[in-house]
């Protein structure tokens, strides 16, 4: 399969490079792109500038039916964004993979157009009138990651351009091909320009987060890009939203059943194999019940099947790359050189792709890197503690904060340690829950803004008041 790495102004726009996307299940090749380079990067922001005034002035309905027509193209064409996700991600077609992402992608954006952009009155009387009126802010470029590809995309651009703004989506060099078969389609529903894409490598990122013309940057991926990204854009004053990393953690209090919260645990930490932000990183177990609750993981984890994303009984499926693969390998081992014991899984599966079991790390301790750095894989590290607010303590001594759990019989009290978490999410007995109408976003190092809902919606206008 060679795809064409950019589409501008509803027509395929190729580069000079190839870029290949290897297939994480195989170790070859899911397909090649005609990689985007600069100067299409360039094309791709003018004919975001170009159609911007009139997407702006289109009436509320029109831009309300265009996200409804990309809803229906998402469900009409599930299937086949599903293969190509699985293809280039490696995530199993089934459970709580591709299928499960582009049910979520068109969810998302059935909500996005049901949003309101509504004029707020502060005075209307005989002494003054104060109109809150909110406008798009242009062109937005949207750069996401290779976990969730199709929603992370779906979580940036249907907020922009419900609202009014124009879009270039950058995806990740590692998983295009879904992206850019998805903005093709998108293009029946948009007038040209209003949704543009450009595929290739991360050198291209800088030419839209640097670019004059672009008003704001919807980034999510790790902290160090994050970073490069707000820099880049402090030249122009650009508005940010940064999605960044995580390393959640959960806290289980002495008067949880073990069996009873193992499953819930279990996927909270391994949703796509650990390749989640906001999956929990950190598991602190109270010492009454940290045997048990470490048996019944370890006995949850082995029922789970990692295998090919195609096979309809695989749950999990490889790893996404080979640098991902060869981190989460590197501190396993490094801590189990250190004293934690594994109890589950522990090496990689051989084979050509990328496949590393569920894995269960007992005696882990904060100051191993497993524990202290995200590991972004299928490695779940169980700390003792015995002190409540010690745990607490070590939750919140990483520099990131995205979510964070407490599991517990005692709502009111889990409720009142959910609040000390430094976390933008603080879920009880789960983890990792999101919805569309609720606000999700990181403090700390896990970057700002907030994305879904009207608080979402709230970041891609800029208000303007007309007081007279
Ligand atoms: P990454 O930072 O390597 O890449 C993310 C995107 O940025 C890619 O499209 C990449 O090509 C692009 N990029 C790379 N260099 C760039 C530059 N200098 N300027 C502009 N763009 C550039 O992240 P990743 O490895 O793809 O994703 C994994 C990370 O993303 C993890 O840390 C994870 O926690 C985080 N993440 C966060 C959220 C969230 O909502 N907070 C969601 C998913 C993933």
């Amino acid at each position: 399969m060679l795809l064409s790495g950019g589409i501008i102004d509803g027509k395929f726009n190729s580069g000079n490079q190839r870029l290949d996307v290897i297939n994480p299940a195989t170790g070859g090749l899911a397909g090649t792109i005609d990689a985007a380079d600069s100067a299409i990067v360039e094309a791709a922001i003018a004919s975001a500038k170009a159609a911007f005034p009139a997407w702006a002035a289109m009436p509320d309905v029109t831009r309300i039916a265009a996200l409804q027509a990309c809803a229906d193209i998402l469900d009409g064409n599930a299937d086949e964004l599903a293969k190509l996700l699985t293809t280039e991600q490696g995530k199993p077609l089934g459970g709580m993979g591709s299928r499960f992402e582009l049910g979520g992608a068109a969810a998302w954006t059935r909500h996005t157009a049901s949003l309101n952009l509504p004029v707020e009155f502060v005075q209307d009387d005989a002494d003054a009138h104060i109109a809150v009126h909110r406008k798009p802010l242009g062109v937005v470029a949207a750069i996401a990651p290779w976990n969730w590809p199709i929603m992370i995309a779906i979580w940036q651009i249907m907020p922009a351009i419900r609202a009014g703004n124009t879009v270039v989506l950058k995806p990740s060099p590692y998983t295009p091909l879904s992206t850019l078969r998805m903005v093709e389609l998108f293009q029946q529903a948009l007038p040209p320009g209003v949704l543009n894409v450009v595929a290739g490598s991360d050198e291209i990122g800088p030419a839209l987060t640097a670019h004059p013309d672009v008003a704001k940057i919807c980034f999510t991926g790790s902290c160090a890009t994050g970073r490069r990204v707000m820099q880049s854009a402090a030249p122009t004053l650009k508005r940010l939203t940064l999605e960044l990393g995580g390393n959640d953690a959960g806290i289980v209090l002495p008067d949880c059943n073990p069996k009873a919260i193992a499953e819930g645990l279990f996927w909270g930490a391994f949703i796509k194999n650990g390749q989640t932000c906001a999956a929990l990183k950190r598991l602190f177990v109270h010492d009454s019940i940290y045997d048990s609750v470490c048996e019944e993981l370890a006995s949850f984890a082995a029922t789970i099947k990692t295998g090919p994303g195609m096979d309809d009984d695989s749950l999990l499926g490889p790893i996404q790359n080979r640098m991902q693969f060869d981190k989460v390998s590197r501190l396993v081992a490094e801590a189990k050189a250190t004293g934690a014991r594994i109890l589950t899984g522990g090496e990689p599966m051989g084979g050509n792709g990328y496949f590393y079991p569920a894995t269960i790390v007992a005696d882990a301790e904060t100051g191993m890197a497993l524990v202290d750095e995200e590991q972004f894989g299928p490695a779940l590290p169980v700390i003792r503690y015995s002190n409540v607010d010690d745990a607490i303590e070590q939750a919140n001594a990483v520099d990131v904060g995205l979510g964070g759990s407490i599991w517990s019989a005692d709502i009111p009290r889990a409720r009142d340690l959910a609040m000390q978490l430094e976390c933008g999410t603080a879920w009880v007995n789960k983890h990792g829950a999101i919805r569309p109408d609720t606000p999700f976003g990181g403090v700390k190092a896990s970057g700002f803004g907030v994305e879904f809902g009207h608080h979402g919606l709230g970041e891609f206008v800029s208000l303007h008041v007309i007081h007279d």
